[in-house]
C-alpha cells in the first residue's frame, strides 16, 4: 500500500456532509454523537446489529468487514472513513480508500494492529519502547527469551486487547508451553516492564497538519482492563512533555490524519516506554467529554473533515473517570442509576448494551473535582454506590 501524504489528502468536508465508521462500538457510538451536534451524519459499519454505534447512527450496514462489495457500497455513500476499531481486514480500508479518503490511512491500522510491525515501527523510528522481539517458532521463542529476559510476557501479534492473548511467563518452559498453546499463530515477547504507572497520551492530526495533544492521562488497570483513568497527575508533570514529543514523534512517523492513542509504561527508574498505539479515540480519553473545551470525539471528528482542532483545555481543575464493566450488573442486576445522577459532579455514560457480561465495558462515569485525587477516590466510591442497599 503506498503512503498517501498528509498535504495531498488534505480535503475538506464541512458540516453536513456524511462519515463513514468502520467498526461500531461505544467509540463509534461517541463519535456519532460528537459528529451529529456539529451537524454531520454518521453511517456505521460493522458485522453485528445492535452495536452500541447503531443506535446513534443516521445509517448502518450489516455485513462482514470482508464482504467488499458492501464496503464499496458503503465508501460511496460517504464522504470520508473513519474506524473505531483496529482490527479491520487491511483489505477493508483498502477497498473504502477506492471511494473515499480514509483517516487515518490505512497504512496506519496495518502498523499498529499487529504488535511485532508497532515495536518495529517504534524501534526504526528511535522511540523507547518495551523491550522485544519475535517469539512465534520455538527457536524464535528461545533466542526472544535471551534477548529480552525473564520474567516475560509472550502476547499474540495480532487481535489482541484488554490482555487477551497475552501470558506471563517466567521460565523458558513455561514460555515454551504457552507458545504451544497459542498454536503457533505469529507471536511478540517482551520483557516484563517493573512499571511505577502506566499513562496515555491522547493526539489528534488534523488533514492540514495541524496538531492537538492531551495528557499525560493516569491509567489504572485491573486485571488487564483498564479500571479508572485520571487527569492532571502531579506525579506525572515532569514526565508531560516528554510524552508529548513521543506522541508526536508517533504521529508524524506514522502520518497520521485523526486520533491517536500513545499508551506509555512509566518504569521505576523514570523512564518512559510505549506500550501500544490506538489509532483511534481510547478509553483513556472519555474523560475528555466533560472535562475539556473539545473532546477527544470532537477532535476525531474535525482532524478528518479537514475542520480546524478545538482546544483539549480543562473545563474542571480535575477528572478521573471509571469504567463500569458487566460485572457490576452481575452482582445484584441493574445498578442503581438514581444514586450518580442527582450529583452534579458525575456524568454517567452508558453504552446501550443489554446483555451484560463479565468484563464487557457497559458505560463509564465521570467525576469532576478540584484535584485528580480527589476525582480519583469521588468516581470509585460513587461506582461502589452503584451496587448494594
Ligand atoms: P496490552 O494489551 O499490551 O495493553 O496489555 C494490557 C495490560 O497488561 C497493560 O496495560 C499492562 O498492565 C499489562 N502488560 C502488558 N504488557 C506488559 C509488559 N511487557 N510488562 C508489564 N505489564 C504488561
Amino acid at each position: 500500500m503506498s503512503r498517501r501524504s498528509t498535504a495531498a489528502d488534505a480535503a475538506t468536508f464541512l458540516p453536513g456532509a456524511m462519515l463513514g465508521v468502520l467498526g461500531s462500538g461505544q467509540l463509534g457510538r461517541m463519535f456519532a454523537m460528537a459528529a451529529a451536534r456539529l451537524g454531520y451524519r454518521v453511517h456505521v459499519f460493522a458485522p453485528e446489529p445492535d452495536a452500541p454505534a447503531a443506535d446513534v447512527a443516521f445509517r448502518q450496514t450489516v455485513a462482514p468487514f470482508d464482504d467488499a462489495d458492501a464496503v464499496a457500497q458503503f465508501a460511496r455513500s460517504v464522504d470520508a472513513v473513519t474506524f473505531e476499531f483496529e482490527n479491520i481486514p487491511i483489505a477493508a480500508a483498502e477497498t473504502a480508500a477506492r471511494y473515499a479518503p480514509v483517516r487515518p490511512a490505512g497504512t496506519v491500522l496495518h502498523a499498529t494492529q499487529d504488535r511485532l510491525r508497532e515495536k518495529r515501527f517504534l524501534r526504526d523510528a528511535g522511540i523507547p519502547c518495551t523491550p522485544f522481539a519475535e517469539g512465534t517458532t520455538a527457536e524464535q521463542l528461545q533466542a526472544a527469551v535471551a534477548e529480552v529476559g525473564l520474567p516475560a510476557v509472550l502476547k499474540t501479534a495480532a487481535w489482541g486487547y484488554d490482555g487477551k492473548g497475552q501470558r506471563l511467563v517466567r521460565t523458558s518452559a513455561e514460555a515454551e508451553a504457552a507458545r504451544a498453546a497459542l498454536g503457533g499463530v505469529p507471536a511478540i515477547v517482551e520483557g516484563f516492564v517493573d512499571f511505577d504507572c502506566e499513562l496515555s497520551m491522547i493526539a489528534a492530526r488534523s488533514a492540514g497538519g495541524e496538531e492537538a495533544y492531551f495528557g499525560p492521562v493516569r491509567n489504572d488497570h485491573a486485571h488487564h482492563i483498564l479500571d479508572v483513568s485520571a487527569y492532571p497527575c502531579q506525579e506525572l508533570a515532569s514526565h508531560a512533555e516528554e510524552a508529548r514529543q513521543i506522541a508526536q514523534a508517533v504521529v508524524r512517523g506514522l502520518d497520521v490524519v485523526g486520533l491517536v492513542c500513545v499508551e506509555f509504561f512509566l518504569t521505576r527508574d523514570g523512564r518512559l516506554l510505549v506500550n501500544e498505539i490506538a489509532p483511534r479515540p481510547h478509553n483513556s480519553g472519555h474523560l475528555t467529554i466533560d472535562a475539556c473545551a473539545c473532546s477527544q470525539f470532537e477532535q476525531q471528528v474535525r482532524a478528518v473533515c479537514g475542520l480546524p482542532l478545538g482546544a483539549f483545555e480543562l473545563t474542571a481543575p480535575a477528572a478521573a473517570m471509571a469504567n463500569l464493566l458487566g460485572d457490576l450488573w452481575l452482582i445484584d442486576g441493574e445498578p442503581r442509576w438514581a444514586r450518580v445522577l442527582a450529583d452534579p459532579r458525575l456524568r454517567l455514560h452508558l453504552y446501550g448494551k443489554t446483555d451484560a457480561r463479565p468484563g464487557r465495558k457497559m458505560g463509564h462515569l465521570t467525576a469532576l473535582a478540584d484535584t485528580a485525587d480527589a476525582a480519583r477516590r469521588l468516581v470509585r466510591e460513587s461506582r461502589r454506590m452503584l451496587v448494594g442497599d
